[in-house]
């Protein structure tokens, strides 16, 4: 009874406490997740025989571990069960970013190699992998060994480890880093191209955006190991580039705004902005004299940044602000995945290719909706010159063009015909006794008839190349082109018919019952070389007749006048 009972405990205990062992028994090593043990060593300087002597809390080879765990432990024990003697080759994919990594191997309790990497004092850097750290491990079948790694972080603890033979890790140091290569080429050409905007229109939003886009991108460089993967920056230049996190919201922030010009239009908003501005800067030029206080400092900023700019979206959406829908729903990406980052670097969360990846996915989601909240401006800008454009040219009583594109308009058409012989041909449109028929119905009645007249005059024209025009006070003009004179003539009857058929009551006018107008009409022969003037004022004088002539009538001008 005894003895099963010591049996049943001795499995227990084995279950519960066992070490994890790494068993390798495939001819193609490539081992992405394994169980190991770590240990957080609080003094942060434990003598190595003494780590041994320590209990190792089972954990993942991916590990997250905050900003108490600076110095951890992790202890892997290997065992050949091959009949093939291995190479291996442990990967510490985070290395560039440690203060240091230090590999210890052991076998039956005697060390018998070890080698430490400090990439920020530069020992041993020639002999790292790019971004990483490799050890590597050779086993004859049979053969156990353990791999102890001492992992030394000054400000958040991170672990990313990998077991692979040769030529998986050849694969893995040629392959990690695309996804974020990709990501950072889609990010400085968006910047580069904002620029290209900048110095072309001149907007300043789109140098914010474009260096918002550049630091962002130089940072997620940095922080995802490619920097250092290809250009084998470690040491100060990782420092300075890692604090790029801290002036990418200056940009973003100086970028919200000049897009929704908070300083003209939401004064507290702009307040609160200006606030994140001058933080930030502080906060950088801070980091050049205590680099890891500034960090740790930019992380209760960063939240104070979400909160802020959450807050400056809802109101300004709340103030039906244009645009602010985009920038609402890029600040929502943006907040969801920072979040997933805070927890993530303070190991409140597991770790997974999202959670790891949060600020480069986060990122990329925001710049691509802020890409298409500038783009959107843009053709607010070009919709509102061209309505800026028509305000010039449009008369606001009647909505017809008005004198000055009259003129401009008939300078145009007389080179055209010039050139291509098209036929054109001027009308002046004269109301018959509108004088009286203001003195009679007053002046309200007659604008209202103003714009009728217009309207007809208007709805009348069939061509797209017919323009009509509100030249005087009561005078019309139309242009066209492409007519003969009888053409001409018979269109400009029917234009005053139509105005006729409108049937405006005018008790005093001396033709007709109802509001009539005169047309005088010319239409310039195909090889007359007339000037703009000369084409008015035969117009004009054809006018002139109608009206010497009885009103209510169109008269050609003759050449023979
Ligand atoms: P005629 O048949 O010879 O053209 O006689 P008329 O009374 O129309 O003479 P004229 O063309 O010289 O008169 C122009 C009148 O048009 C004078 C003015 O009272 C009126 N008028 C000009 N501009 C406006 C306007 O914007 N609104 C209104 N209601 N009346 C206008
Ligand atoms: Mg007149
Ligand atoms: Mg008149």
């Amino acid at each position: 009874m005894f003895t099963k009972f010591c049996i049943f405990f001795i499995l227990l205990f084995n279950i519960l406490y066992a070490e994890p062992i790494v068993k390798i028994n495939t001819s193609a090593v490539s081992i992405d997740k394994f169980k190991m043990g770590y240990f957080i060593d609080e003094s942060e300087n434990m003598p190595f025989d003494q780590v041994q002597k320590q209990k190792f809390t089972q954990g993942s080879n991916n590990l997250t571990l905050g900003t108490t765990a600076n110095v951890t432990w992790v202890k892997i024990i290997l065992v050949n069960d091959t009949d093939s003697i291995k190479e291996l080759f442990l990967h510490n994919a985070v290395a560039y970013h440690a203060e240091a990594i230090h590999f210890y191997e052991v076998e039956d309790n005697m060390l018998i190699n070890n080698i430490r990497f400090e990439p920020r004092h530069h020992l041993n850097i020639e002999k790292m992998d790019g971004a990483e750290a490799l050890y590597t491990i050779n086993l004859k079948p049979g053969q156990t060994k353990s791999i102890y790694m001492q992992s030394h972080f000054l400000a958040y603890q991170l672990i990313e480890l990998s077991i692979y033979d040769q030529k998986a890790s050849i694969d893995d140091l040629v392959h990690r880093y695309m996804p974020i290569v990709i990501l950072f080429s889609i990010l400085t050409t968006l910047a580069l191209y904002y620029f290209i905007l900048y110095i072309s229109a001149g907007y300043k939003e789109y140098i914010y955006y474009s260096l918002y886009l550049l630091s962002s991108a130089v940072f997620i460089a940095y922080c995802y190991g490619m920097v250092s993967h290809y250009l084998h920056l470690y040491g100060e230049w990782g420092l300075r580039l890692n604090a790029l996190a801290i002036v990418s919201p200056i940009f973003l922030a100086l970028f919200i705004k000049s897009i929704f010009k908070t300083k003209e239009n939401y004064i507290l908003q702009n307040k609160f902005i200006n606030s994140i501005v001058v933080l930030f800067s502080l906060t950088y030029l801070y980091s050049f004299i205590e680099y890891y206080q500034a960090i740790e400092f930019t992380s209760v900023l960063f939240l104070y940044f979400l909160i802020v700019m959450l807050w400056v979206s809802i109101s300004l959406y709340k103030q039906n602000a244009p645009l602010i829908k985009y920038f609402f729903i890029a600040h929502i990406f943006y907040l969801l995945f920072s979040l997933i980052a805070i927890l993530f670097y303070n190991s409140g969360i597991a770790y997974n290719y999202l959670t790891s990846h949060s600020i480069a996915i986060g990122t990329m989601f925001e710049a691509l909706i802020l890409g298409f909240l500038v783009s959107y401006r843009i053709r607010l800008l070009e919709s509102d010159n061209k309505q800026k454009e028509k305000i010039i040219l449009i008369d606001a009583m009647t909505s017809l063009y008005n004198k000055s594109h009259f003129e401009e308009r008939l300078e145009k058409e007389l080179l055209i015909h010039r050139r291509d012989k098209t036929g054109l041909t001027l009308m002046i449109i004269d109301i018959d006794y509108f004088k009286e028929y203001n003195d009679t119905y007053g002046h309200l009645e007659g604008d209202k008839t103003l714009i009728r007249v217009a309207k007809s005059l208007q709805n009348s024209l069939k061509r797209p190349t017919d323009m009509a025009f509100r030249v005087g006070g009561e005078e019309f003009a139309i242009l066209c082109t492409g007519m003969e004179e009888n053409m001409a003539l018979s269109f400009a009857n029917k234009l005053r018919i139509n105005i006729e058929d409108l049937k405006i009551k005018h008790k005093k006018s001396s033709v007709y019952k109802y509001i009539t107008v005169s047309i005088g009409l010319y239409t310039v022969p195909l090889n007359y070389m007339s000037s703009q003037d000369q084409i008015y004022r035969h117009a004009d004088t054809a006018l002139y007749e109608a009206k010497s002539t009885g009103r209510n009538r169109v008269i050609s001008y003759q050449e023979k006048h």
